[in-house]
Formats: structure tokens, sequence, C-alpha cells
């Protein structure tokens, strides 16, 4: 059910603010109530929705006009402000009503010719229908009660059951100007209704205040939630521990490897990014995929026409006992998934009113019977969106075969919307992805300054993050400064097993892991005689052994996948060039810069490239304000020129040492090297 959650000491803080002008009221009244319908995953997600008004404004030259304010493209409902409601001249938009036909483009263009700001972003291309209706306020959603609803063999009369005639039906038609003329016309046979049902696709509601029409939104969906037994949200963003989930990395170097064919001859087939992948296996999840009538169920659409842009027509489906029997009957059930798409398109192509250039064949939501529901895209954000519109429609599948079935729009209309002119349109436009998109990063001490330092810098260039650290709370502020997209995993590395549960931690947020940045580490102070056996053991475990565990797990990890990866070690200055009562770092650190070599000698055929930074003299919790005081007082120096003691005369920071570790990461025929990072120092220049 959802909560109706108009309150109006909450909606006052945000008209108060527009003061006595009635277009910035209505204005502002209009984003309160579309944020909160925005804010239900339940009513609206990923683009699937929309919210509009009308006011009237005058022109430059004081003449009244009446102007539509509708979602623009780029905004999502739950954060909108008004720069993201564009103005538009409602009088050219209703003459487009006499047209019998409207290509995309032409409404596109229409649109932007009668925009109030011509820097607006493009209004929805659903614009029309709100166009259309004659109310002041107007909501259309892809609530989840509605596409259980919408499509049901017998939806218009399941309609009737619910509402009797308080609902106006509209069949299923593109949407465009098409769908906006039949769903005035519905509405002006009967002008007593109180909202529509977009049969196969969706609800709109309709009113003269912001609230009328939030309030029809919430209840009409409640009263379909009722009828259908839905007295719970669709769970989404679920994901519960698992014993083995050794299919996903396996998926995602199969997909790369298809995939990387096609690129071989630009950069090498090598290079392929290999997808990120978004599971859910919560109880909901699970319980579809122990359904006996999966394929059945896999090859009749998606719950709303929108979808298939993020989830394809259907799913690719793996059972148990396919992932089990490992990587050659993955890459077979993927061969196979890619000829029927391949099929699909040869068959629909030739009825499309225009030549059609064929889309990726590869799957963006997989069923795997055991594991989850899994989404899967170029990198993280775009994942999430297929594994939320998987669950979503996992649970209209499933709650519409309780209620008669399951049958959405046929796969001709299907494939218009996935061959949509304008998404064809914005093929080929070269859209340059940011070089690490998609590529799965786990840095060690990741909130710590160095670690956190060396994430920013990765997902400055599009990488998704997985911080491990000791304590939550740090993670969690780290975190906040990489914004969405980034996961944590709390652990001491040096524990037994801690090295494996991290690379599990990789695979349940992301698929699998791309690079290691081995860089959590301490400095232990004390001349070697001093110290007793357990620091010095101590001081192994962590600047050497923990490097050794996690760096040898990856690799095994990274073989899983079958394509290449990085691992990038935090050595240290000391490795190479020792300082007086460092013995227990420089010694471990020693054995880490041999165990890079090592690593690159061994794994280099498995095009696994090992390579580390020697950094010095960063100022990070390793070598906090006290030390840093101390050392430049034992010197006989302030702690500015003992900062800057270096061939540059200049504080190296931590962001330079993460400058190092992207260096290497694309350096893409180097390994079995080491950078130093120090502002220059000759004693410790490697020979
Ligand atoms: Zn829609």
């Amino acid at each position: 059910m959802i909560e109706n959650r108009f309150d109006e000491a909450e909606a006052a803080t945000w008209t108060s603010p527009a003061g006595d002008d009635p277009v910035e009221q209505a204005l502002a009244a209009r984003v309160f109530t579309a944020r909160l319908i925005g804010q239900d995953p339940d009513l609206v997600m990923h683009g699937g929705g929309n919210a509009s008004v009308k006011v009237t404004r005058p022109d430059l030259y004081g003449t009244p006009r009446e102007v539509l304010h509708v979602k623009g493209s780029g905004w999502d409902l739950d954060r909108v402000l008004a720069p993201g409601l564009p103005g538009v001249g409602l009088d050219p938009l209703r003459k487009l009503r006499q047209l019998a036909a409207l290509s995309d483009l032409e409404l596109v263009n229409e649109l932007r010719c009668n925009l109030l700001d011509s820097t607006s972003p493009n209004p929805s291309v659903e614009t029309l229908l709100h166009a259309f209706l004659p109310h002041t306020y107007v909501d259309h959603t892809h609530a989840t009660p509605f596409l259980v609803l919408g499509n049901l063999p017998d939806a218009e009369a399941a309609c009737r059951a619910v509402f009797g005639d308080r609902l106006g039906i509209v069949p299923f038609v593109m949407s465009g100007l098409a769908l906006a003329k039949k769903a005035a016309e519905v509405y002006e046979a009967d002008p007593t209704v109180e909202g529509l049902i977009l049969i196969g696709h969706g609800h709109v509601a309709f009113g003269d205040t912001a609230r009328e029409s939030y309030d029809r939104i919430v209840a009409q969906t409640n009263a379909v939630a009722a009828h259908l037994g839905m007295t719970t949200p669709t769970s989404l963003g679920v994901r519960a521990p698992a014993d083995d989930l050794s299919v996903l990395p396996t998926l995602r170097g199969v997909m790369a490897e298809m995939r990387g064919s096609d690129k071989a001859a630009i950069r090498g087939g090598d290079e392929t990014p290999m997808p990120v992948m978004d599971l859910r296996n919560g109880a909901q999840a699970m319980a579809f995929l122990d359904r006996p009538d999966l394929d059945d169920l896999a090859e009749r659409g998606t719950a709303s026409p929108d979808h298939v842009i993020h989830i394809k027509p259907r799913p690719l489906i793996l059972r148990r006992a396919t992932w089990a029997a490992g990587r050659a009957a993955i890459r077979a059930a993927l061969d196979d998934y890619e000829a029927a798409y391949s099929a699909y398109f040869d068959r629909n192509a030739p009825l499309a009113d225009a030549p059609k250039t064929m889309l990726t064949p590869a799957p963006k939501l997989a069923w795997i019977e055991g594991v989850g529901i899994v989404g899967m895209g170029t990198c993280a954000r775009t994942a999430a969106i297929a594994a939320d519109l998987g669950e979503q429609n996992a649970r209209v599948r499933a709650v519409g075969e309780a209620h008669g079935g399951f049958r959405p729009i046929g796969e001709k209309a299907l494939f218009d919307f996935e061959y949509w002119s304008l998404e064809q349109a914005k093929l080929g436009r070269g859209r340059t992805a940011p070089v690490f998109e998609g590529q799965v990063v786990m840095v060690t001490g990741g909130a710590g300054t160095i670690g956190l330092a060396t994430a920013q810098a990765f997902a400055r260039l599009g990488a998704n993050c997985l911080l491990v650290d000791l304590n939550q709370d740090s993670i969690d502020t780290a975190l906040a400064t990489l914004g969405p997209g980034h996961a944590g995993y709390v652990g001491d590395i040096t524990a037994k097993g801690a090295a494996a549960a991290a690379m599990d931690a990789a695979v349940a947020a992301f698929g699998g892991l791309d690079i290691l940045v081995s860089n959590a580490g301490a400095a232990t102070a004390g001349a070697l005689l001093d110290l007793d056996d357990e620091t010095l053991r101590g001081a192994f475990e962590l600047n050497f052994f923990s490097h050794e565990a996690l760096s040898t797990q990856a690799a095994r990890l990274m073989r899983v996948q079958g394509r290449p990866g990085q691992i990038l070690f935090n050595i240290s200055k000391q490795a190479v060039n020792p300082g007086k009562n460092f013995g227990a770092y420089g010694l471990p650190k020693a054995a880490t810069l041999f165990l890079m070599r090592q690593l690159a000698l061994e794994l280099g055929g498995d095009m696994i490239r090992v390579n580390g930074v020697n950094a010095d003299r960063i100022r990070s919790g390793l070598l906090n304000d006290d030390f840093i005081a101390g050392r430049a007082k034992s010197r006989g120096v302030d702690e500015a020129t003992y900062m800057a003691g270096n061939l540059l005369g200049r504080e190296v920071e931590a962001r330079d040492v993460a400058e190092a570790f992207v260096a290497l990461a694309l350096s893409r025929r180097t390994t079995a090297h080491v950078i130093t990072v120090d502002g220059g120092n000759i004693e410790a220049a490697l020979r």
C-alpha cells in the first residue's frame, strides 16, 4: 500500500517562499507533490512517470498566455525543482491535436520551439498527454499495482471491477500524439472520471489542486493494490548473504569476452570492459526464481514498455545446472540469448517505419536460479536501474499470474519502444565514456587519507569503488564524499579469511573486481634490537601478509573472470631506502616490493598487471601532525621545511600518490613497475 505523505506544514515550506504570485505558488505546489510521487518507487521509478501544471503568464507584450510546466528530461521526479519543469506554450500544443500523425522527432522539435525559456531541458515525450487534458494538475505514474492491473488478460473488466465508471480506460497505443489524443477522447467521453488507466502502460490522475491530483494517485493506486492483495511494498535493493556467487564473475568475464571481438581491431580485445552487476536476492526475488514457469514468463515482455530500454525485452535465464556446469555452459546460454535477440531484431526491424540499427544483443537482466535477480550495466548506476526494474517486473509477473495472467503488449509494440527513433538518433553520437567507467576498484585502507584520495581519483574517472577499512563510521564518512555507486566493507584485513571475504564483498556488490589497490598499512617505530618478536611479526601481518593474501585472492577472482586485471601495492620508500628505527616497517615493505615482482612474473600470462607506488612523507593517519612535529624538531627545521624536504622543495600530498596509482592503472602495457612519489630523493631512487 502507498502511504499518503501529503502534509500541509511541509507543503507550506514549498509554497510560502513563493509569496503572493499565483504562478509561483502553483509551481511550488507542483514541485512538492511531484517529489512526493517520485519518492515512492512503487509509484515511479527511473523516469517512468511525469507531472505537470497549467498556469497563465503574461508574454513580453503583456498578453496573458497559457503555459504548461511539465517534467523535463534529465530530471527525476523525486528531486525535481522548478527548473526541471520547463514551460511550454499551451495553445500551439493543443493545435497539434488536429494532426493525424507526428513523428517523435517532429514532436520534440515542436516542444523545443514553444519553450518559454530556450535553455530549458526537453519537456517529457509524454507532454501532449498532459496538454490535451484540461485539468490544472496532471500526474502520470507507472505504479506497480497499475502495471499488474493493466497487463491482465482482461484489464478493462478488472479495472471496472475496482473502479466502476470512476476511471477512464485508454487502450494501448504508442506514447506521443496517438496516446495523448486517445486519452483526451476517453476523458471527454465522460468528464466525470477521476483518472485514467493506460492499458499495458500506467496510470493518470488529475485535479484542480496539486493535493487533489496527488490524493487521487495514492487512493486509486491503493484501490488496485487492495484488489490484488498487494499489502506490502515491492522489495527493492535487498541483498542477502549468499553461499556461492561464483557465477557472477564468470558471467562478467564471458560477457566481456563476447563483446571483445567487436572492438578487437580498435584497442585490443583485452580492453573491453566487463559489465557491473547488481544482485538482488531477497525473499521476493528468490521465491520468484523458484517458479516452474520462468521460461514462459521470460518471453512475455516487460511490465511497462519503457522498461525495455533498461532491461531489454527478456532476461537471460541461468538455471542452476547451467551455471554450476561452468564457463562453457554459461557461454552457450549467452550465445543462445544473443541468437534469440538477433532473431527478434530480424523479425521486427523490417516492420518498422524507418531503418533501424541493432543495439547490443547482450542481456541487461539475468534470472539466476538459486542466486538472484541480477541487473547488468556499464556502471553501478545503470546496473541498479536494471535491478530495480527487474525486481518490480518479477513482482508484476508473480501477482499478475495469480490474478489471471501477465499479458503485456506484444513483441512488435515492445520493439517499437526499444527502437524508438529518439533513442536511435542518439546512437553514434559518440558519448565518450570515462576511462574507468564500470571498473570495480577495491581500495584497502579506503577510509584513510591516501586510500580515500585514491578512491576519489578512480571515481572521478568513472570507477565504482569498494572501500575496505576497519570501521563502519569512517567508511560511511568516506563514501559520502564519493557519492552514489560505491560501497564499503568492514573488516580487519590481517584476520584469517579476511581477504577471501573482501573478494566476496566485491562480487556481491558489483559482480567482481578489476583493480585491487592494496594500500592499508601502518608503521611501527623502534630499533630492531629493541623490538620484541610479537611486534615485528605483527608488522609483517599488516605490511606484508595482508598484501599477500589480498593480492593472491584478487588474482584468483580475476582468473575466474578470465579477463585482464590489475593489482597495485602501496609499498614505501622504506622498501629501498631504510630509515633508522623503521626496520619493522621497511622489512615487510621490502618483502611486498618483491611480492609485486613475483606476482607480475606469475600473473602476466593472465593479463593481470602488478605494480606499486613508493611514496614518502605524506600527511596521513600514519604520518600525523604530532609525528611530523617530532621529526621536524629532531632535524632542527620547521614543519613546512621538513615536509618540503625533497628535490622539488614541495610537500607531497595524498592526491599525488592517488595520481600515481591512476597513472599505473592507465599504463596498459606496464607491469612489475614501481613509481616513486616523494618529490625527489636521490638516496631512495631505484637503480
Ligand atoms: Zn508513461
